[in-house]
């Protein structure tokens, strides 16, 4: 079935001065209806909504279980607890994401460390993962934790990246926070077909949104238990999972120590209304980076390539600027771009060049891949509510820039 086809409307262009943004939620009626309905229900938070949501999710992606949290770097924070991530134990990302991505390992007491960017997709190397668990190997000091991110909503290569974890007894974590709608292999991202768990954000710039939220999936009813375990402050009511008896029908009982991530009831109804349209948003955001590789083919700038094994969901469209074939750097294009009113954005600052990260003892030069994509990229606006008007503006005033 084709999904709907969407009709983009530019909000803000009513207001006076604003950029035109990199990313946006697309909002319709049938959302604020839908979260209306839910306050004036009788459950504002752990109702039924949130189950709903769920299981949407859950089966969109073709998982078993799935988890919904307070925003995605709750996600990624129950996720490795629930792989009993601890002090001493060590997690392995892409510096090329957000920090938080990074940070789950730090609220646990565990170490961090990187594996340098593929120079094609952005992605985490396969081949620096695999010389880095070699050199590794020897020393003892191999990560517990694999974090693949799906960076601007193309899937890592997660055959490849499953095959060297499992010979290391590697545990791996999707960071699917851009990849919700996004394809590897002919399955959704979020199958788990190559992984313990992934995560989503739903974050107003990310596919779908609930404002604020996130989700857990996985295909294993041990770690789903411990999720809703560590979503709820270590506590269960269920009988079956407590250390003695029950004392009545009030009675809970604290296991462990977790957290209050859970997502609100108004929050899951905006997203279950969001998943009627997450193909539609795609279907969207894949003919607008088209548009963009086709418009800007003859400027002195590299386009997305594609892996052919990945369908990409679009969470962003990155240009990376050929600076030798250009007279100004890119902070000037940025700049430039900006004060004509395009709102664009970078994605990342490496995440190993943070000053709390160089506290940690990471240091320039550590992943040159890295750094070098990062002062080249330029993320511009891609959301399902771009207008094709939006999107040649971008393109001619960019065109302006690097004249
Ligand atoms: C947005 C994002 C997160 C965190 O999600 P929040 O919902 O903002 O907490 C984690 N990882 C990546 C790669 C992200 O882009």
């Amino acid at each position: 079935m084709n999904p709907p086809e969407i009709t983009p409307v530019a909000h803000w262009q009513s207001v006076a001065g604003h950029l035109l943004p990199y990313g946006r939620q697309l909002l319709d009626e049938a959302d604020i209806h839908a979260v209306v309905s839910a306050l004036r229900s009788d459950w504002l938070t752990q109702g039924p909504t949130i189950e709903r949501f769920e299981r949407r999710v859950a089966d969109y992606c073709g998982v078993k279980y799935a988890v919904a949290v307070a925003n995605g770097t709750a996600a990624l924070h129950i996720a490795a607890a629930a792989l009993d991530l601890k002090p001493g134990d060590r997690l392995w990302t892409s510096p090329n994401t957000f920090v938080a991505s990074a940070n789950c390992a730090r609220y646990l007491g565990a170490d961090v460390d990187f594996v340098d960017i593929d120079p094609r997709t952005y992605n985490l190397s396969v081949a620096r993962l695999e010389e880095k668990l070699s050199a590794t190997a020897k020393s003892g000091r191999l990560p517990k934790v694999l974090v693949p991110v799906h960076f601007a909503g193309q899937s890592c290569e997660m055959e490849a990246i499953a095959t060297l974890a499992k010979r290391h007894g590697i545990r791996i974590l999707e960071d699917a926070a851009h990849a919700i709608g996004a394809g590897y292999l002919g399955r959704p991202v979020g199958s788990c077909a190559h992984s313990d768990l992934a995560i989503f954000s739903f974050h107003p710039v990310k596919i779908v949104t609930t404002a604020e939220g996130g989700m857990v999936v996985t295909n294993c009813a041990t770690l789903h238990e411990r999720l809703l375990l560590l979503r709820n402050h270590g506590i269960t009511r269920d009988p079956k999972l407590m250390e003695g008896e029950s004392h009545g029908p009030w009675y809970y009982q604290q296991t462990e120590l977790g957290w209050n991530h859970r997502l609100t009831d108004l929050q899951a109804a905006l997203g279950e209304c969001q998943m009627n349209k997450l193909d539609a948003f795609v279907a969207r955001r894949r003919a607008i980076a088209r548009r963009y590789d086709e418009l800007l083919r003859d400027l002195p700038l590299t386009t997305p390539w594609q892996h052919p094994n990945t369908a990409n969901a679009w969470h962003l469209y990155v240009i990376r600027l050929r600076l030798d074939r250009i007279k100004k750097t890119r902070r000037q294009v940025v700049e430039e771009l900006r004060a004509a009113g395009i709102g664009v954005q970078i994605h990342y600052i490496p995440v190993h060049t943070q000053p709390y990260y160089r506290r940690l003892g990471f240091k320039d030069g550590d992943f040159p891949e890295a750094e070098k994509y990062y002062a080249e990229t330029i993320s511009l606006p891609m959301f399902a509510g771009l207008t094709d008007g939006d999107q040649e503006r971008v393109v001619e005033t960019l065109k302006g820039v690097l004249r």
